[in-house]
């Protein structure tokens, strides 16, 4: 399995996966469309341990997510480019952007989240699994 590599936009930051990633989520989240500029994010859902970062230190933003969650959202401090983002109850995960690969390979879009505040452009691929807002999310209490 071929290690994958990335990176912020100017390359103060650089990372390595060791997972094989075949399934990508899109997030069409707000946050996720003010963080990333655009619809929203597209992510791999990996566990923190196989995400390790070569260079530089990744700045932090600490937000309440839209499903209520406290959530780390992780960006080069020189360019901007979000990294990946985790939730503060589960740092063993992560969503790292997938847009910050340099090699990603084959890999499918399966599942979109959030829909129900997706932009009017942002089309979905009716073949993938589409759910309304957050698909594990606790019980309202
Ligand atoms: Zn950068
Ligand atoms: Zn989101």
């Amino acid at each position: 399995m071929p290690t994958l590599t990335g990176g912020c936009l100017c390359g103060a930051i650089r990372y390595t996966v060791d997972a094989d990633i075949k399934e990508l989520r899109a997030c069409h989240c707000t946050n996720c469309q003010k963080g990333s500029g655009a619809g929203g994010s597209v992510n791999a859902m990996l566990p923190s341990a196989a995400v390790k970062f070569t260079k530089g230190t990744p700045k932090r933003y600490t937000g309440i997510a839209d499903s209520g969650r406290t959530l780390h959202r992780y960006f080069c401090g020189d360019c901007g480019s979000p990294l990946y983002s985790q939730r503060e109850t589960t740092p063993e995960n992560l969503a790292l952007r997938i847009g910050t690969l340099d090699n990603p390979g084959p890999m499918k879009l399966v599942a979109h989240i959030w829909t129900k505040s997706a932009r009017s452009w942002d089309h979905m691929d009716p073949g993938t699994q589409q759910i309304a807002g957050q698909p594990d999310a606790p019980p309202a209490k």
